[in-house]
């Protein structure tokens, strides 16, 4: 290879090396409780498909039905000529599943972030102030700003009432931008006590919801309306790709908050809109979750279901509030001699290590779906029991 990319070859041998290299697992069949991957069945545990949603029959009918009526690509970005009429039905139906004036969709929950944060909080007289265990596109949408980021403890409200008191005064504006379900651990932001903290200090609340969409509040409404903060949080940014089963990003709140979005965010300016296959599926999705809270409520169930076995046969599930389930192992080597142990066994559940947590908690992390059946889960725990005991994890 030419000698200037050779830093390709050796920083990946040294991933390998460290152990740190990931192995990429192809699926060959839809998202549901079972996958195929190199030919044979998987319980899947990995995926943010909440609802199991990513395969439902009325998705897909919805994207053939706008599909033959629209076609498929925007053509454009939203700001020239890429704003189809899907788009604004999407936005409409957005905002008054989340009771927000308004809503805009963008690209993915990554982009959202990209759209929300420099946008409001740009100017380097700006201050952000953000969770310690923010999720990576929060950081990154951090790092396009020119403000100063202020990190707090995770869900730490002594240590955020310091800061922002030591930071009271300064021009400039001032965001706060939360995770609203921590997706390695499964706890949800302190969301009334920071609104609070913000409404003294004068800052603008954001949280990004992208656990918490389909997932909290009356039939998944989120965690605004989980806590009943309606009209106190200033923006929540969500994602489409977890609960609703499909990909693409949203900002709700106020109808002045969006105009500005879509005047000034640069995703919206620069990158096309999001498909119309997409925004079908988004569509037939919401009219789901409106109807019904029946998924919602499976989902939960087997939540509960799954930690209640895993915490009754001795593992430590950790302060999940939601129903992510982590099962702390330790050791990253552990972790991921558990998941490959697992996965003989059938089931899909990937170990996550430094730097996504802390060492010494590697974790096997099982995301739980409506899609799974009681079966499912017990066959789950009974892998679960014969690995953790075959490897001392519980006795
Ligand atoms: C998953 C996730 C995202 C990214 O969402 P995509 O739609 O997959 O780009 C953003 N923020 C948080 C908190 C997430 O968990």
């Amino acid at each position: 290879m030419a000698v200037p990319m050779k830093f390709l070859s050796e920083e990946l041998d040294a991933m390998k090396q460290a152990g740190l290299y990931g192995t990429i697992r192809t699926l060959e069949s839809p998202q549901g409780a079972w996958v195929h991957i190199d030919g044979k069945k998987y319980l899947n545990l990995c995926s943010n498909n909440y609802l199991g949603l990513c395969n439902d029959p009325r998705l897909v009918a919805k994207v053939k039905e706008y599909a033959d009526r629209y076609g498929v690509g925007p053509g454009a970005v939203r700001t020239i000529a890429g704003t189809m009429s899907p788009h604004i039905e999407l936005e409409k139906k957005l905002a008054a599943f989340k009771g927000a004036e308004a809503a805009i969709v963008v690209q993915s929950g990554f982009c959202a972030n990209l759209t929300v944060i420099p946008t409001l909080a740009g100017g380097a007289d700006d201050l952000i102030f953000s969770d310690s265990l923010n999720h990576a596109s929060i950081i990154d949408a951090c790092r396009l700003s020119k403000a100063k980021v202020i990190r707090y403890e995770h869900s730490d409200m002594a240590d955020l009432k310091k800061k922002l008191e030591e930071n009271s005064d300064g021009k400039g504006k001032k965001l706060l931008i939360t995770d609203g379900v921590f997706s390695m651990d499964g706890d949800v932001a302190k969301l009334p006590e920071i609104v609070e903290l913000c409404e003294k200090h004068g800052v603008i609340v954001a949280v990004d919801d992208a656990h918490g969409e389909g997932v909290l509040g009356r039939g998944g409404r989120g965690i605004v309306d989980h806590f009943s903060l309606h009209g106190r949080v200033d923006v929540e940014i969500g994602t489409m790709s977890k609960a609703f089963g499909v990909m693409g990003g949203m900002a709700a709140g106020s109808a002045v908050l969006v105009d500005y979005l879509r005047q000034k965010a640069r995703p919206n300016l620069f990158s096309s809109a999001l498909t119309i296959p997409d925004v079908a599926a988004n569509l037939a999705s919401v009219e789901i979750l409106q109807e019904s809270e029946t998924l919602v409520k499976k989902l939960w169930s087997n939540g509960d279901f799954l930690k209640k076995e895993l915490g009754a046969l001795g593992f430590d599930t950790a302060h999940s509030e939601t129903p992510i389930t982590p099962v702390i192992i330790g050791e990253a080597s552990d972790a991921k001699a558990f998941s490959a142990k697992l996965f003989e066994r059938g089931v899909f559940a990937t170990a996550i290590v430094f730097p996504t947590v802390p060492r010494g908690t590697a974790r096997i992390r099982a995301m739980v779906s409506a899609a799974h059946s009681e079966d499912d889960l017990r066959f789950a725990v009974e892998q679960f029991a014969a690995v953790g005991r075959e490897m001392g994890v519980i006795s």
